[in-house]
C-alpha cells in the first residue's frame, strides 16, 4: 500500500488533530471487505483481514505513519451558513494510490469524537454504516461517481441513539473529501492564502490538466460546474434523492458523498422528499438541479478574490460560468432520458415525448425503476402488454406507447442494439428503500445474510434479478421517511 499524507501537509488551519479514542470494550470485527476495491487501491485484502488490518480500518493507525486528522469545513445547512462544521465523526487517514496512479482519500466514518464534534459523540451505529455501503456501492455499479465503501466493521463499542446500538466504522474512499464547505471555511475567515493553497491542492489532485491554467480558480470553478451538472443528471435518471444537499455535502470531485437520509424514488413524483428533517422539501427530487446551482453560487463566491482582484470583474467572470450550468445540465438530462427510452438519434419532439412519459408515471403513480425496465421488454418484443399491465389507465398509456413506437421507427439502430442500450441504462435492481431497511433490521437482529445478498445483487444492476429484489414495495412496505445516522 502507498499511503501518503498530502492533505495533512497543508497549513495548520486545514485540520485538527483528534486524540485517539480509547480502546473499545470488545475487539473490532470486520463485517464487510470490498475485495475488488481493496485490490484496485493496491491494499492487500488478506492484510486488511488481519488484526493489524482491522486496527487500520477502525482506528486508522499504522506504524510509521501519523495518526488521522479531522478536516476543517463550513457549510450552508438548509440555507443557513455555519462557519465551522468539520469532520465531527470521521477522520482522514491519508491518501492511497490506486492501480491507475490516482490518489484516493481514506476516511473512517464513525471513528470517534474530534475537535469538530460539538455535541455529537463522533460515532456511527451499524445501520447507517450498512446503508452507506449498500447505496454507495450500488451507485458505483450504476456508473455514478461516488465515494466508495472499502470496509465496514463493528467497533466493539456501543452507541446510544434512542436505544443502545452496536457501533460501526465505515472505511470509505473519495477522490477527495474537499467540499464546497471547505472553501467556505476559509472564505468566511478571509484567509486568501489558504484558499489559494486549497485551490492548488484540489487542482493537482482532481484536475491536473489545469495545473498551469492562467486563472486556476476560474478553471476549477468551470471543472466543478461540469462535474456537478453531469452528476445531478445521473442522479435524476436513477431516481436518486440525496436528501441533504448542504454545501458541506457537495464534493469538489463531483462524487456523490455523505449518504445520510438519501432514498430512491418508488413511484415517480417530482416532489418526492424522504428526509424526515427536510420539512420544507428543499432537497426534493426535482429540486436537485436548482439546489446544485445555488450551491455552486456559494462555491463561486469563495473563489471571487482568486479570480480577479477587481470585485466587479470577478463577479462577471464567475457569473458567466454559472450561467453555463443550466445548459450543461439540460444536455446531460435530455441525453440520459433519450437513452432510457432507447433513442440514439435526436429529434426536437423528444423533449415532449419524455415529459409525457414522466407525466404518465406521475399520474398513474407508477414505479419509476420498474416502468423504465419494462419498456426494454416492450421495445424488445414489440409488444406493449407488459407495460400496459402496470397501468391503471391503459388508454393514455396506449397513446404514449404509440407515439413512442412511431418515434422508434425513425431510428437507424437495430432492435437488438436498442435493447442492449436500454438494458444497460434502465437498471433492474436499485437499493429500494424497503429492501435497505429490511437488510439493516435483520443485521440488528444478528442476521447479515440479507445485507450480503442484497449487496451482491446490487453489483450487477443491469442484469435480471429475482422478483423479490425488483418488485416495487407493497403499500405497507413503503418507506415514507428516512433519517440521519
Ligand atoms: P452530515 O449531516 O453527516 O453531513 O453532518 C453535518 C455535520 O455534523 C458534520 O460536521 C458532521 O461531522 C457532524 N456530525 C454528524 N453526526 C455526528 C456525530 N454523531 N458526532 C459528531 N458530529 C457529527
Ligand atoms: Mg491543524
Ligand atoms: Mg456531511
Amino acid at each position: 500500500m502507498q499511503l501518503s499524507h498530502d492533505y495533512a501537509s497543508l497549513p495548520e488551519a486545514f485540520s485538527k488533530q483528534p486524540a485517539l479514542p480509547p480502546l473499545p470494550p470488545q475487539p473490532p470485527h470486520l463485517l464487510m471487505l470490498n475485495t475488488p476495491w481493496a485490490e484496485h487501491l493496491q491494499i492487500s485484502p488478506d492484510w486488511l483481514a488481519t488484526q493489524d488490518g482491522i486496527v487500520f480500518l477502525t482506528r486508522g493507525t499504522l506504524v510509521g505513519h501519523p495518526n488521522p486528522i479531522a478536516m476543517a469545513y463550513a457549510g450552508h445547512q438548509f440555507g443557513h451558513f455555519v462557519p465551522s462544521l468539520g469532520d465531527g465523526r470521521a477522520v482522514l487517514v491519508g491518501e492511497v494510490t490506486a492501480q491507475d496512479g490516482l490518489k484516493h482519500d481514506l476516511h473512517l466514518k464513525g471513528w470517534g469524537p474530534t475537535p469538530f464534534s460539538r455535541n455529537g459523540d463522533g460515532k456511527a451505529a451499524l445501520g447507517p454504516v450498512l446503508r452507506e455501503v449498500l447505496i454507495s456501492e450500488a451507485m458505483a455499479a450504476l456508473g455514478i461517481p461516488t465515494t466508495r465503501s472499502l470496509a465496514a466493521s463493528l467497533t466493539g463499542d456501543t452507541v446510544y441513539r434512542d436505544t443502545p446500538l452496536p457501533g460501526a466504522v465505515l472505511a470509505r474512499t473519495a477522490r477527495s473529501h474537499v467540499r464546497t464547505g471547505t472553501f467556505q471555511y476559509f472564505a468566511a475567515r478571509q484567509d486568501y492564502a489558504a484558499l489559494t493553497a486549497l485551490t492548488d491542492h484540489v487542482t493537482a489532485r482532481l484536475y491536473p490538466e489545469h495545473n498551469d491554467a492562467p486563472n486556476k480558480a476560474l478553471a476549477l470553478l468551470e471543472a466543478v460546474i461540469r462535474k456537478q451538472a453531469k452528476l445531478i443528471a445521473q442522479w435524476m435518471h436513477v431516481g436518486f434523492i440525496h436528501g441533504v444537499m448542504n454545501t458541506d455535502n457537495m464534493s469538489i470531485a463531483g462524487e456523490t458523498i455523505d449518504y445520510g437520509p438519501c432514498a430512491f424514488l418508488d413511484s415517480y413524483d417530482p416532489e418526492a422528499c424522504f428526509s424526515f428533517i427536510d420539512r420544507g422539501k428543499r432537497y426534493a427530487y426535482a429540486q436537485q438541479p436548482n439546489v446544485a446551482l445555488w450551491n455552486l453560487g456559494r462555491f463561486a463566491e469563495c473563489l471571487l478574490p482568486l479570480i480577479h482582484h477587481d470585485d466587479a470583474q470577478a463577479v462577471e467572470q464567475a457569473t458567466e460560468l454559472l450561467k453555463t450550468f443550466d445548459t450543461l445540465f439540460a444536455e446531460h438530462y435530455l441525453e440520459g432520458w433519450r437513452t432510457k427510452l432507447g433513442l440514439s438519434g435526436e429529434q426536437p419532439s423528444d423533449t415532449t415525448l419524455i415529459a409525457q412519459f414522466l407525466e404518465l408515471l406521475h399520474k398513474q403513480k407508477l414505479d419509476f425503476t420498474q416502468s423504465f425496465r419494462t419498456l426494454n421488454a416492450v421495445a424488445h418484443a414489440n409488444d406493449p402488454a407488459a407495460f400496459l399491465a402496470l397501468c391503471s389507465d391503459s388508454t393514455s398509456a396506449q397513446t404514449w406507447l404509440e407515439n413512442w413506437q412511431r418515434r422508434l421507427a425513425t431510428e437507424s439502430i437495430s432492435q437488438g442494439e436498442r435493447f442492449k442500450m436500454m438494458q444497460n441504462t434502465n437498471p433492474c435492481i436499485i437499493p429500494r428503500n424497503h429492501l435497505v431497511e429490511d437488510a439493516i433490521n435483520a443485521a440488528y437482529d444478528g442476521d447479515l445474510s440479507r445485507f450480503k445478498t442484497l449487496r451482491e445483487a446490487l453489483r450487477t444492476p443491469f442484469a435480471d434479478h429475482d422478483k423479490a429484489f425488483t418488485r416495487p414495495p407493497q403499500p405497507e412496505e413503503c418507506i415514507a421517511n428516512t433519517f440521519c445516522g
